[in-house]
């Protein structure tokens, strides 16, 4: 097993895109996820759940995530709005919310009278031509303009196709007034930060599981942290690859941890992993970029075990664009479906 995987003690986990894939009938959870994460807790790694949701408050979010069966609680969570309020109080501002109707509870203690900052989630619905106007006249008529973003995603899965995200709105925000907004949450390295602390875990022992490349890779590799890129939600990997990182791999899907068996491996002849349909890469391992790994040596738990298995070194890097761009769009149009 390589050496970066026996030093792991937590995992993040994004939610959306990883567990379940939301939608307005509340969503589904991606096949075999509510098992891993059982998997995961049973296997003594420590376990945060680091999402950009904001659509609904982290109390009701967590028991919609209850009720698909998952073992979760609101203390495992890390969410934008709680932190948001947190910035809210120390600094005396008072927002205007351009949000979600069902996350306006978390800001119930905030005081939002005569506003001197706008705080924009992922308001979905809510993002009208009216609602958009108001906030920038709430942001253009001040000296200073404070917006205060709870996220920057481009956009997300929902189980009816790809939704704008609040990254898309936000930008809109800070061309027409002039100013950058404040990211609270993924991919701000504040946002990974309070995570590993409340995790207690360092981030040269942790891993990030995401399906968005700069917001769940791309933060937690600037945070310090590996991370791995699953291949459901929102990836799409003639989109994705756009965004060439340091080094870019996948897992089929969050399911694939934590069974050995199960663990999908890379052969020579496969390789490129793009045709193979499972890998991993991890940031800053040059080791296993450049060398085959073996499976199941030495193995320290199952778990870690399984997720070595699904490593192997990235043929990204050294692809041609074209060749790149059609290996992907096979892959996109036959991809097997996650098992
Ligand atoms: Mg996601």
């Amino acid at each position: 097993m390589a050496a970066w995987a026996r030093a792991v003690r937590g995992l993040l986990l994004d939610i959306s895109g990883v567990l379940y894939d939301s939608g307005g009938d509340g969503g589904v959870p991606i096949a075999g996820s509510v098992e891993a994460v059982r998997r995961i807790k049973a296997s003594g790694l420590k376990l945060r759940f680091c999402t950009n949701e904001t659509q609904a408050t982290r109390e009701n979010f967590v028991k919609k995530l209850q009720g698909m069966g998952f073992d979760i609680s609101v203390a495992e969570v890390t969410a934008p709005a709680p932190a948001a309020c947190r910035i809210l109080k120390e600094r005396s501002l008072r927002p205007h919310l351009l949000v979600h109707n069902d996350l306006v509870p978390e800001f119930a203690e905030i005081d939002k009278t005569n506003p001197n900052c706008v705080v924009i989630g992922d308001a979905a619905e809510n993002f009208t031509y009216a609602n958009l106007n108001e906030a920038f006249r709430v942001l253009i008529g001040m000296e200073k303009p404070v917006l205060i973003s709870l996220g920057r995603g481009r956009y997300y899965k929902e189980t009816d196709g790809l939704k704008l995200d609040v990254g898309a709105y936000m930008k809109a925000l800070e061309y027409a007034c002039d100013v950058q907004a404040e990211v609270v949450g993924k991919p701000a390295k504040m946002f990974f930060e309070s995570a590993l602390a409340e995790m207690g875990v360092p981030p040269q022992q942790a891993i990030m599981i995401g399906d968005d490349i700069v917001n769940d890779v791309g933060g937690a590799q600037r945070c310090g942290m590996r991370a791995l890129q699953v291949r459901t939600g929102k990836y799409r990997c003639f989109l994705d690859r756009k965004e060439r990182l340091d080094l870019m791999g996948w897992i089929n899907n969050f399911a694939a941890l934590g069974s050995c068996s199960s663990a999908p491996q890379c052969h020579p002849s496969d390789c490129p992993c793009l045709a193979v349909g499972h890998s991993a890469v991890m940031q800053g391992d040059s080791a296993s970029r450049g060398s085959r790994r073996g499976f199941c040596e030495q193995p320290k738990s199952w778990l870690m075990r399984g997720l070595d298995g699904a490593i192997c070194p990235s043929p990204s890097m050294a692809l041609a664009p074209a060749k790149f761009s059609k290996a992907a769009h096979e892959h996109v149009s036959t991809a097997p479906a996650a098992s």
